[in-house]
Protein backbone atom coordinates (compact mmCIF):
# COMPACT_ATOMS: atom_id res chain seq x y z
CA UNK A 1 0.00 0.00 0.00
CA UNK A 2 1.42 3.62 -0.92
CA UNK A 3 0.52 6.82 0.68
CA UNK A 4 -1.18 9.38 -1.40
CA UNK A 5 1.13 11.94 -0.18
CA UNK A 6 4.09 11.81 1.93
CA UNK A 7 2.96 15.18 4.08
CA UNK A 8 1.96 15.13 7.54
CA UNK A 9 1.53 17.69 10.71
CA UNK A 10 2.62 15.11 13.94
CA UNK A 11 2.91 16.17 17.48
CA UNK A 12 4.44 13.37 18.43
CA UNK A 13 6.99 13.50 20.10
CA UNK A 14 6.93 16.66 19.34
CA UNK A 15 5.05 19.48 17.21
CA UNK A 16 6.38 17.66 13.97
CA UNK A 17 5.42 19.33 9.82
CA UNK A 18 6.66 16.80 6.84
CA UNK A 19 6.51 17.13 3.71
CA UNK A 20 8.43 19.08 0.49
CA UNK A 21 8.74 22.53 0.32
CA UNK A 22 7.34 22.49 3.69
CA UNK A 23 10.74 25.07 4.92
CA UNK A 24 8.50 27.82 3.39
CA UNK A 25 6.33 27.95 6.53
CA UNK A 26 9.40 29.02 8.60
CA UNK A 27 8.23 32.36 9.07
CA UNK A 28 4.99 31.37 10.45
CA UNK A 29 6.73 28.74 12.52
CA UNK A 30 9.04 31.70 13.88
CA UNK A 31 6.04 33.96 15.17
CA UNK A 32 4.18 30.84 16.27
CA UNK A 33 6.85 30.43 19.06
CA UNK A 34 6.65 34.69 19.58
CA UNK A 35 10.17 34.76 18.08
CA UNK A 36 11.32 38.39 16.13
CA UNK A 37 14.92 38.17 15.58
CA UNK A 38 16.14 34.13 15.97
CA UNK A 39 19.39 33.26 15.83
CA UNK A 40 19.81 30.35 12.68
CA UNK A 41 22.96 28.26 14.26
CA UNK A 42 24.56 26.03 11.63
CA UNK A 43 27.79 24.41 10.45
CA UNK A 44 30.14 26.79 8.31
CA UNK A 45 29.79 23.99 5.46
CA UNK A 46 26.31 24.36 4.99
CA UNK A 47 26.45 28.15 5.66
CA UNK A 48 28.64 28.68 2.48
CA UNK A 49 25.41 26.87 0.84
CA UNK A 50 22.76 29.15 -0.93
CA UNK A 51 20.28 26.83 1.03
CA UNK A 52 21.03 28.48 4.34
CA UNK A 53 20.58 32.11 2.99
CA UNK A 54 17.37 31.23 1.53
CA UNK A 55 16.25 29.81 4.74
CA UNK A 56 17.30 33.52 6.24
CA UNK A 57 15.76 35.54 3.55
CA UNK A 58 12.73 33.12 4.25
CA UNK A 59 12.37 34.92 7.79
CA UNK A 60 13.81 38.40 6.46
CA UNK A 61 11.11 38.73 3.12
CA UNK A 62 8.39 38.22 6.35
CA UNK A 63 9.74 40.99 8.12
CA UNK A 64 11.76 39.28 10.64
CA UNK A 65 14.85 39.47 11.23
CA UNK A 66 17.62 36.51 12.11
CA UNK A 67 21.31 36.11 12.22
CA UNK A 68 23.72 33.42 11.45
CA UNK A 69 25.88 31.59 13.64
CA UNK A 70 28.19 28.97 12.18
CA UNK A 71 31.75 28.48 13.85
CA UNK A 72 31.35 25.18 14.81
CA UNK A 73 33.21 22.08 14.67
CA UNK A 74 32.24 19.02 13.18
CA UNK A 75 31.86 17.58 16.55
CA UNK A 76 31.02 21.05 18.95
CA UNK A 77 32.58 21.80 21.31
CA UNK A 78 32.39 23.66 24.42
CA UNK A 79 34.08 26.64 23.00
CA UNK A 80 31.77 26.77 20.69
CA UNK A 81 28.56 27.02 22.59
CA UNK A 82 30.43 29.63 24.38
CA UNK A 83 30.77 31.48 21.44
CA UNK A 84 27.34 31.00 20.20
CA UNK A 85 25.83 32.21 23.47
CA UNK A 86 28.05 35.65 23.02
CA UNK A 87 26.49 36.13 19.20
CA UNK A 88 23.13 35.59 20.74
CA UNK A 89 23.48 38.58 23.20
CA UNK A 90 25.48 40.77 21.16
CA UNK A 91 22.44 40.07 18.40
CA UNK A 92 19.65 40.03 20.69
CA UNK A 93 18.05 37.02 19.84
CA UNK A 94 14.73 35.74 21.06
CA UNK A 95 15.24 32.08 19.56
CA UNK A 96 17.43 29.30 17.67
CA UNK A 97 16.44 27.99 14.33
CA UNK A 98 19.01 24.38 14.74
CA UNK A 99 19.48 24.02 10.88
CA UNK A 100 21.96 21.31 9.76
CA UNK A 101 23.21 17.82 10.50
CA UNK A 102 24.02 16.58 14.36
CA UNK A 103 26.46 18.93 14.87
CA UNK A 104 23.93 22.28 13.65
CA UNK A 105 21.21 20.65 15.61
CA UNK A 106 23.06 19.89 18.81
CA UNK A 107 25.31 23.08 18.44
CA UNK A 108 22.06 25.21 18.53
CA UNK A 109 20.01 22.77 21.20
CA UNK A 110 22.75 23.83 23.37
CA UNK A 111 23.15 27.48 22.80
CA UNK A 112 19.40 27.44 23.17
CA UNK A 113 19.72 26.27 26.81
CA UNK A 114 22.76 27.83 27.43
CA UNK A 115 21.69 31.84 26.80
CA UNK A 116 19.88 31.90 30.28
CA UNK A 117 21.97 29.90 32.93
CA UNK A 118 24.81 31.17 35.33
CA UNK A 119 26.58 28.13 35.50
CA UNK A 120 29.01 26.54 33.29
CA UNK A 121 27.82 24.12 30.24
CA UNK A 122 29.40 21.04 32.23
CA UNK A 123 26.87 21.58 35.05
CA UNK A 124 24.01 20.02 32.75
CA UNK A 125 25.40 16.85 31.87
CA UNK A 126 23.13 13.85 31.79
CA UNK A 127 24.13 12.31 35.02
CA UNK A 128 21.34 12.19 38.02
CA UNK A 129 19.53 15.03 38.94
CA UNK A 130 22.13 17.92 37.12
CA UNK A 131 19.12 18.64 35.14
CA UNK A 132 17.03 20.15 37.77
CA UNK A 133 20.12 22.89 37.85
CA UNK A 134 18.57 24.20 34.68
CA UNK A 135 17.11 27.93 34.79
CA UNK A 136 13.77 26.75 32.87
CA UNK A 137 12.56 30.45 32.18
CA UNK A 138 16.28 31.16 30.43
CA UNK A 139 16.25 28.36 27.76
CA UNK A 140 15.10 29.77 24.62
CA UNK A 141 13.04 28.27 21.99
CA UNK A 142 13.81 26.12 18.92
CA UNK A 143 13.14 25.06 15.65
CA UNK A 144 14.76 22.45 14.56
CA UNK A 145 15.06 21.68 10.58
CA UNK A 146 17.49 18.97 9.58
CA UNK A 147 19.12 18.40 6.79
CA UNK A 148 20.75 15.25 7.02
CA UNK A 149 18.55 12.38 7.78
CA UNK A 150 20.50 10.15 10.70
CA UNK A 151 20.85 11.83 13.98
CA UNK A 152 17.26 12.50 15.28
CA UNK A 153 18.71 15.46 16.92
CA UNK A 154 15.31 17.33 16.28
CA UNK A 155 13.10 14.78 18.21
CA UNK A 156 15.97 14.76 21.41
CA UNK A 157 16.20 16.06 24.68
CA UNK A 158 19.93 16.29 24.68
CA UNK A 159 23.35 17.44 22.90
CA UNK A 160 26.13 15.27 22.48
CA UNK A 161 29.09 18.32 23.28
CA UNK A 162 32.86 17.17 23.07
CA UNK A 163 34.46 18.48 26.45
CA UNK A 164 38.13 19.74 24.67
CA UNK A 165 39.75 19.67 28.06
CA UNK A 166 39.17 16.26 28.99
CA UNK A 167 38.70 14.51 24.84
CA UNK A 168 35.68 13.27 25.84
CA UNK A 169 31.76 13.92 24.74
CA UNK A 170 29.33 14.59 27.27
CA UNK A 171 25.72 14.61 26.40
CA UNK A 172 24.16 17.35 27.83
CA UNK A 173 20.37 17.28 28.89
CA UNK A 174 17.48 19.03 29.59
CA UNK A 175 13.63 17.98 28.74
CA UNK A 176 13.47 21.85 27.42
CA UNK A 177 15.91 21.20 24.99
CA UNK A 178 13.24 19.23 22.96
CA UNK A 179 12.55 21.50 20.05
CA UNK A 180 9.18 23.09 20.18
CA UNK A 181 8.83 22.80 16.20
CA UNK A 182 10.53 20.27 13.59
CA UNK A 183 10.25 20.74 10.00
CA UNK A 184 11.52 17.74 7.96
CA UNK A 185 11.45 19.08 4.45
CA UNK A 186 13.39 16.22 2.17
CA UNK A 187 13.87 19.33 -0.56
CA UNK A 188 16.96 20.59 2.26
CA UNK A 189 18.60 16.88 2.01
CA UNK A 190 18.53 16.44 -2.07
CA UNK A 191 22.37 17.65 -2.20
CA UNK A 192 23.65 15.58 0.37
CA UNK A 193 26.59 13.63 -0.81
CA UNK A 194 26.03 9.98 -1.23
CA UNK A 195 28.70 9.02 1.22
CA UNK A 196 26.77 11.24 3.68
CA UNK A 197 23.62 10.09 2.93
CA UNK A 198 25.02 6.47 3.68
CA UNK A 199 27.00 6.96 6.77
CA UNK A 200 24.06 9.20 8.07
CA UNK A 201 21.45 6.34 7.42
CA UNK A 202 23.50 4.21 9.52
CA UNK A 203 23.24 5.93 12.15
CA UNK A 204 19.63 6.05 12.10
CA UNK A 205 19.73 2.51 11.37
CA UNK A 206 21.87 1.79 14.29
CA UNK A 207 19.93 3.91 16.75
CA UNK A 208 16.28 1.80 15.89
CA UNK A 209 18.43 -1.61 16.14
CA UNK A 210 20.04 -0.27 19.46
CA UNK A 211 16.77 1.13 20.89
CA UNK A 212 14.94 -2.30 20.08
CA UNK A 213 17.84 -4.29 21.46
CA UNK A 214 18.30 -2.70 24.82
CA UNK A 215 16.63 -4.69 27.51
CA UNK A 216 14.51 -1.86 29.12
CA UNK A 217 10.15 -2.25 29.07
CA UNK A 218 9.13 0.17 26.27
CA UNK A 219 7.08 -1.72 23.98
CA UNK A 220 5.86 1.41 22.47
CA UNK A 221 9.56 2.63 21.61
CA UNK A 222 10.14 -1.24 20.19
CA UNK A 223 7.21 -0.62 17.74
CA UNK A 224 8.75 2.62 16.67
CA UNK A 225 11.72 0.92 16.08
CA UNK A 226 10.70 -2.24 14.14
CA UNK A 227 9.35 0.23 11.36
CA UNK A 228 11.69 2.63 11.69
CA UNK A 229 14.56 0.17 11.01
CA UNK A 230 12.10 -1.05 7.89
CA UNK A 231 12.20 2.16 6.41
CA UNK A 232 16.21 2.01 6.50
CA UNK A 233 16.09 -1.11 4.66
CA UNK A 234 13.56 -0.29 1.56
CA UNK A 235 14.45 3.68 1.40
CA UNK A 236 18.47 4.28 2.35
CA UNK A 237 19.41 2.57 -1.42
CA UNK A 238 17.25 4.56 -3.15
CA UNK A 239 18.43 7.32 -1.24
CA UNK A 240 22.14 6.64 -1.80
CA UNK A 241 21.79 5.68 -5.76
CA UNK A 242 19.56 8.77 -6.24
CA UNK A 243 19.71 11.82 -3.88
CA UNK A 244 16.75 13.24 -5.61
CA UNK A 245 14.50 10.37 -4.93
CA UNK A 246 12.15 12.65 -2.80
CA UNK A 247 10.01 9.54 -1.99
CA UNK A 248 13.11 8.15 -0.36
CA UNK A 249 14.61 11.42 1.15
CA UNK A 250 11.34 11.57 3.10
CA UNK A 251 11.08 8.38 4.56
CA UNK A 252 14.86 8.26 5.01
CA UNK A 253 13.92 11.72 7.14
CA UNK A 254 11.32 9.79 9.39
CA UNK A 255 13.24 7.02 10.01
CA UNK A 256 16.17 8.91 11.28
CA UNK A 257 13.57 11.15 13.41
CA UNK A 258 11.56 7.63 14.82
CA UNK A 259 15.40 5.89 15.66
CA UNK A 260 16.15 8.86 18.20
CA UNK A 261 12.28 9.10 19.30
CA UNK A 262 13.04 4.97 19.97
CA UNK A 263 16.16 5.64 21.64
CA UNK A 264 14.87 7.18 24.62
CA UNK A 265 14.20 3.04 25.85
CA UNK A 266 18.69 3.01 26.06
CA UNK A 267 21.06 2.77 23.03
CA UNK A 268 24.12 0.10 23.30
CA UNK A 269 27.76 -1.09 22.61
CA UNK A 270 27.66 0.40 19.16
CA UNK A 271 27.57 3.89 20.30
CA UNK A 272 29.39 3.59 23.57
CA UNK A 273 32.32 2.65 21.39
CA UNK A 274 31.26 5.00 18.85
CA UNK A 275 31.51 8.27 20.89
CA UNK A 276 34.78 7.39 22.29
CA UNK A 277 36.22 7.00 18.77
CA UNK A 278 34.63 10.21 17.76
CA UNK A 279 36.05 11.64 20.45
CA UNK A 280 39.65 10.69 20.22
CA UNK A 281 39.76 10.24 16.38
CA UNK A 282 37.30 13.00 15.47
CA UNK A 283 35.70 10.60 12.65
CA UNK A 284 32.08 10.74 11.71
CA UNK A 285 29.72 8.87 14.00
CA UNK A 286 27.41 7.73 11.71
CA UNK A 287 30.23 5.96 9.64
CA UNK A 288 31.95 4.40 13.27
CA UNK A 289 28.03 2.98 14.08
CA UNK A 290 27.98 1.95 10.46
CA UNK A 291 31.10 0.10 10.80
CA UNK A 292 31.11 -1.10 14.31
CA UNK A 293 27.25 -2.34 13.76
CA UNK A 294 27.73 -6.06 12.62
CA UNK A 295 30.95 -6.46 15.22
CA UNK A 296 28.61 -5.84 18.18
CA UNK A 297 25.34 -7.42 17.32
CA UNK A 298 27.57 -10.86 16.82
CA UNK A 299 28.89 -10.01 20.69
CA UNK A 300 25.03 -9.54 21.79
CA UNK A 301 24.08 -12.67 20.02
CA UNK A 302 22.88 -15.13 22.60
CA UNK A 303 20.58 -12.02 24.18
CA UNK A 304 18.79 -10.88 20.76
CA UNK A 305 18.77 -13.59 18.50
CA UNK A 306 14.61 -13.81 19.22
CA UNK A 307 14.31 -10.36 18.38
CA UNK A 308 16.26 -9.61 15.78
CA UNK A 309 14.83 -13.10 14.20
CA UNK A 310 11.39 -10.99 15.00
CA UNK A 311 12.56 -7.93 13.53
CA UNK A 312 14.32 -9.97 10.13
CA UNK A 313 10.78 -11.57 9.54
CA UNK A 314 8.87 -7.90 9.71
CA UNK A 315 11.53 -6.49 7.36
CA UNK A 316 10.64 -9.49 4.85
CA UNK A 317 14.41 -10.35 4.57
CA UNK A 318 14.78 -13.46 2.48
CA UNK A 319 16.48 -15.34 5.23
CA UNK A 320 15.01 -14.60 8.50
CA UNK A 321 17.58 -16.27 10.35
CA UNK A 322 19.83 -14.32 13.06
CA UNK A 323 22.53 -15.05 10.04
CA UNK A 324 20.54 -13.94 7.64
CA UNK A 325 19.91 -10.52 9.39
CA UNK A 326 23.80 -10.18 9.56
CA UNK A 327 24.18 -10.91 5.85
CA UNK A 328 21.91 -8.39 5.28
CA UNK A 329 23.44 -6.02 7.67
CA UNK A 330 27.32 -6.89 6.03
CA UNK A 331 25.44 -6.76 2.28
CA UNK A 332 23.70 -2.98 2.94
CA UNK A 333 27.34 -2.08 4.39
CA UNK A 334 28.90 -2.83 1.07
CA UNK A 335 26.43 -1.96 -1.04
CA UNK A 336 26.74 1.91 0.58
CA UNK A 337 30.67 1.28 0.31
CA UNK A 338 30.84 1.54 3.75
CA UNK A 339 34.42 -0.11 5.00
CA UNK A 340 34.23 -3.31 6.72
CA UNK A 341 36.72 -2.37 9.32
CA UNK A 342 38.30 0.33 11.18
CA UNK A 343 41.53 0.20 10.10
CA UNK A 344 40.32 1.33 6.54
CA UNK A 345 39.42 4.95 8.23
CA UNK A 346 43.48 4.88 10.21
CA UNK A 347 42.15 3.76 13.07
CA UNK A 348 44.46 0.67 14.75
CA UNK A 349 44.59 -1.06 18.24
CA UNK A 350 47.43 1.66 19.73
CA UNK A 351 44.64 2.69 22.34
CA UNK A 352 42.44 -0.01 22.98
CA UNK A 353 42.51 0.21 26.65
CA UNK A 354 41.72 3.74 26.50
CA UNK A 355 38.80 3.36 23.83
CA UNK A 356 37.71 -0.08 26.46
CA UNK A 357 37.44 1.71 29.25
CA UNK A 358 36.08 4.87 27.87
CA UNK A 359 33.15 2.20 26.51
CA UNK A 360 32.15 1.25 29.76
CA UNK A 361 31.83 3.77 31.21
CA UNK A 362 30.33 5.95 28.14
CA UNK A 363 26.32 6.59 29.14
CA UNK A 364 25.29 4.59 25.81
CA UNK A 365 27.17 1.22 27.37
CA UNK A 366 23.74 1.15 30.02
CA UNK A 367 21.36 0.21 27.68
CA UNK A 368 23.02 -2.53 25.56
CA UNK A 369 22.11 -6.03 26.46
CA UNK A 370 24.70 -7.25 27.79
CA UNK A 371 27.23 -5.62 30.17
CA UNK A 372 30.26 -6.02 28.61
CA UNK A 373 33.41 -5.93 31.06
CA UNK A 374 36.16 -3.53 29.44
CA UNK A 375 38.05 -6.14 28.16
CA UNK A 376 34.94 -7.55 25.75
CA UNK A 377 34.42 -3.66 24.76
CA UNK A 378 38.39 -3.75 23.95
CA UNK A 379 37.98 -7.49 22.19
CA UNK A 380 35.06 -6.11 20.15
CA UNK A 381 36.90 -3.13 18.97
CA UNK A 382 39.79 -4.89 18.10
CA UNK A 383 37.60 -7.64 15.62
CA UNK A 384 36.44 -4.33 14.69
CA UNK A 385 40.13 -2.98 13.54
CA UNK A 386 40.74 -5.69 11.78
CA UNK A 387 37.49 -6.55 10.47
CA UNK A 388 37.50 -10.07 12.18
CA UNK A 389 33.50 -10.82 12.46
ZN1 LIG B 1 24.00 7.85 16.67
Amino acid sequence: MSYENLSGNWNYPNNIRTGEGRVSELAACVKELGMSSPLLVTDPGLASLPMVQDTIDLCINSGLSCGLFSQIKSNPNGENIRDGVAAYHAGNHDGIIAFGGGSGLDAGKAIALMVGQDRPLWDFEDIGDNFLRVNEAGVAPIIAIPTTAGTGSEVGRASVITDEQAHVKRIIFHPKMLPSIVILDPNLTIGLPSHITAATGMDALSHNLEALCSPFYHPLAEGIAIEGARLVKDYLPRAVKDGSDIEARTQMLVASMMGATAFQKGLGAMHALAHPLGALYDAHHGLLNAILMPYVLQANREVIEERIVRLARYMDLEDCSFDGFLNWVLEMRSLLKIPHSLSQINIDTQQQTLVATMATEDPSAGGNPIKFTTDQYQQIFINAVKGEL
